[in-house]
């Protein structure tokens, strides 16, 4: 408040209470610019929004049977990142149809392993396509393991592929051999009846000659005490599309059962083993779950745009309902239905006991 002073028609100085004269300070309405990142979801894609929901509905039961299992190991470094798995894509933004959102790119997330999964088929498919016509699938493997010996065998999978695929190439170099090329994945199974796990590389090489080789190789390296000959395979690839789904759906017999319908309708319904993925995610930990060796990709332009975006909604997933929801706005963004089966399924089909 100020007092002003002023002279009235006769020239006599009056005092006045000033007049607000410059305007209160409004929020201004518009959003602060955002920059979003590539070209964003589809809102007008409902079975694809449906299918982001379900996922999340998924990754949140799972992530948080996984931060039990965590706290009885007080395990906090794990228990923060499953926190960042929990909060993936948990605030959206939506600007001209397309949905925008921060993606925490964790291992274990079921919404970033599809993501992952379809950007490593649009990368390496139409090259093996056109280039590996005779295309062989391998999987190497060692004898099952209980728990206390999943990391140490885990460790010595990966020194020995390095050390096969690092003996080839000196003498490739030196024109002693031929080289190896293909590329590999690192996957652990787990047997709920025995209580044990089996680590196994899935690998996809350009020819029948490697498979062998890395076959023969592998025998040699770890002997008959710790690999069985046959289980170890070599078989042609006659659909390639489908050689790289299986090679690079992660840790695929724990994540993607539940998010196949036919499943959840199905009677076989799957399980997630929470105690078993703990240790699994544990002993492949800082390890190179897909890697290629022996050739390199040919040059791809890089297609990820940002873009600043000044007009857009914030959306917040609401984890009772499984849908997104705006504060100024009376219906969510999706319209989710969660299915009943998969309600059942989140609570019953996790289990935390066995270990
Ligand atoms: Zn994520």
């Amino acid at each position: 408040m100020r007092i002003e002073r002023k002279r009235n028609p006769l020239g006599k100085e009056i005092y006045t209470l000033a007049v607000h004269r410059t305007p209160l300070y409004v929020k201004p309405s518009r959003n602060p610019v955002i920059i979003v990142k590539g070209k964003g979801k589809d809102i007008a894609d409902n079975t694809g929004l449906q299918k982001l929901a379900k996922r999340r509905m998924i990754s949140n039961a799972l992530v948080l049977k996984l931060i039990d299992v965590a706290k009885e190991y007080r395990d906090y470094d794990f228990i923060k990142q499953c926190w960042n798995a929990y909060h993936c894509l948990g605030k959206i933004y939506t600007t001209g149809g397309k949905l925008h959102g921060k993606y925490c790119k964790l291992r274990f997330c079921p919404l970033c392993c599809g993501n992952r999964k379809a950007d490593l088929l649009n990368r390496y498919y139409p090259y093996f396509q056109n280039e590996w016509g005779n295309a062989y699938f391998v999987t190497l493997t060692v004898k099952a393991q209980k728990v206390k010996n999943l990391k140490k065998y885990i460790d010595g999978m990966c020194r020995a592929i390095a050390v096969i695929i690092d003996k080839y190439d000196r003498g490739y170099k030196k024109g002693k051999c031929k080289k190896l090329i293909g590329i590999r994945t690192l996957e652990c199974g787990f047997n709920p009846e025995k209580h044990t796990y089996n680590p196994h590389f899935h690998i996809i090489v350009k020819n029948k000659e490697i498979g062998d080789t890395l076959k023969k190789e592998w025998c040699k390296l770890w002997t008959l005490k710790y690999a069985n000959p046959g289980a170890q395979k070599v078989k042609p690839v006659w659909n390639m599309q489908g050689a790289l789904i299986e090679l690079i759906k992660y840790c695929g017999k724990i994540f993607t059962e539940p998010d196949n319908d036919k499943k959840l309708q199905g009677m076989a319904a799957p399980t997630i083993y929470a105690h078993a993925l703990y240790n699994i995610l544990k002993a492949l930990d800082k390890k190179h779950v897909f890697e290629g060796f022996g050739f390199t990709l040919p040059e791809q332009p890089k297609k990820v745009t940002f873009t600043p975006v000044g007009d857009y909604k914030i959306w917040h997933l609401d984890p009772k309902t499984g849908d997104y929801i705006n504060d100024d706005l009376d219906f969510p963004l999706i319209g989710f239905s969660k299915p009943p089966e998969l309600e059942s399924l989140l609570e019953n089909c996790i289990d935390t006991v066995l270990n």
